[in-house]
């Protein structure tokens, strides 16, 4: 078998991997059982104990996040307009363009970096159906005035909560807002099966229907009901995220540490803002952005390469903005003049490396050479 040489770098971000030895026995039990996918025994375990850990009611496992987020919108049958922001991960929009629905972008709050609800009502037209905004980096978003105005006008809400595994709001799980809330589980987040996602359903009827979506639109053998996806979600993965949940609460606790660490050994450097903590609530720490102000010595570019020449691979999310893509930015509402605080942030962010495997050491390496630049 070929090796794979070590990389030496520091990514922003390194899966949860629980020791290799305490997953043989689930793979032992696959291979015994020889069911490897269709809601085997492995998935139906980890949509309950998912249930349980989360504190939600339940929950839909997927093959992967944007697969779900395409089947969320079918579940609901939204069509026409859904209002959106362009300041995510490019999936949170395709999910839109892959069911007919044309985005409409809005721009984000300065503080939160989610969607500003103030400005969602200028955005409606009598094509809106629904509204798709974003967890970003796990805070959360203002999900009773975002509710509110759903109410008011008879939309839809679906979270990205791609990146609020875990996430607390008001003493209960964020999940639980909004119509629907779609995970992610894709190796880069807080919570990993390799690859996989999750609808987080409010009760037992549109959890069925998102099953029988997932699953080609089968109800039973000889019946289809709706042209489904393939979003089903393997036995390994399922078994891989059963183990992982033993270990998702000292992984949260370390990164929480590492949160702290850097927000203390920055605080005194000009020029680097990092974002007010998510409040009283429980957080995830998934992501630890800063902005890159002009009063810091050099633009926020020359520091990201900068942490590259040191083998520091921080990531720029969100830039670009989903808007500026090819297949966006002829919507009228993905003009930058339409979106000022994105384009901004977009231009600021650095997205400095977290994971509980990541050392104090490696945390103070990555801070001395933030702190360290000269002017030039
Ligand atoms: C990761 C991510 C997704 C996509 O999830 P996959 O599991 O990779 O398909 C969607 N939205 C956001 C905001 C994400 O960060």
């Amino acid at each position: 078998m070929t090796k794979f040489p070590k990389k030496p770098q520091i990514y922003v971000t390194e899966p949860l991997l629980p020791p290799l030895d305490e997953f043989i026995p689930y793979l032992e039990q696959i291979w015994g059982n020889k069911w490897l996918t269709n809601s085997g025994p492995f998935h139906q375990q980890l949509e309950q104990a998912l249930c349980d850990y989360l504190g939600v009611k339940y929950v839909s496992l997927f093959a992967n996040g944007t697969l779900a987020l395409v089947t969320a919108l079918q579940a609901l049958r939204i069509t026409g307009e859904v209002i959106t922001t362009p300041y995510s991960f490019v999936a949170t929009a395709h999910s839109l363009l892959w069911n007919g629905i044309k985005p409409i972008f809005v721009d984000i709050d300065p503080v939160s970096l989610n969607i500003d609800p103030e400005k969602i009502e200028a955005a409606i037209t009598p094509q809106t159906t629904a509204i798709m905004p974003v967890h970003c980096y796990g805070h959360p978003c203002d999900v009773e005035r975002i509710q509110r105005i759903a109410d008011n006008y008879g939309l839809k809400v679906i979270y990205d909560a791609a990146h609020a595994f875990g996430v607390q709001h008001y003493g209960g799980s964020v999940l639980n807002y909004g119509d629907l809330s779609v995970l992610s589980f894709h190796a880069t987040k807080v919570f990993n099966t390799f690859e996989g996602g999750a609808i987080v359903c409010p009760d037992a009827k549109i959890k069925q229907r998102v099953d029988h979506l997932k699953n080609f639109g089968f109800v039973d053998e000889v019946t289809v009901v709706a042209p489904g996806i393939n979003g089903k979600m393997n036995e390994i993965s399922a078994a891989f995220g059963l183990l992982q949940l033993k270990y998702i609460d000292e992984a949260l606790q370390k990164r929480k540490a590492i949160d702290a660490r850097y927000r203390e050994d920055l605080a005194g450097v000009k020029g680097i803002h990092c974002l007010a903590d998510a409040g009283g609530e429980v957080a995830n720490y998934a992501y630890f952005p800063i902005l890159v102000r002009p009063e810091y010595p050099i633009s926020r570019d020359a520091l990201y390469q900068e942490l590259r020449n040191n083998d520091i691979h921080a990531r720029r999310y969100f830039y670009p903005l989903i808007s500026d893509f090819p297949m966006y930015r002829d919507i009228p509402s993905a003009a930058q003049s339409n979106l000022p605080v994105a384009r901004k942030i977009a231009s600021e962010v650095i997205c400095l490396p977290i994971y509980p495997a990541l050392s104090n050491g490696q945390v103070d390496a990555i801070v001395k050479i933030i702190a360290g630049q000269p002017s030039r």
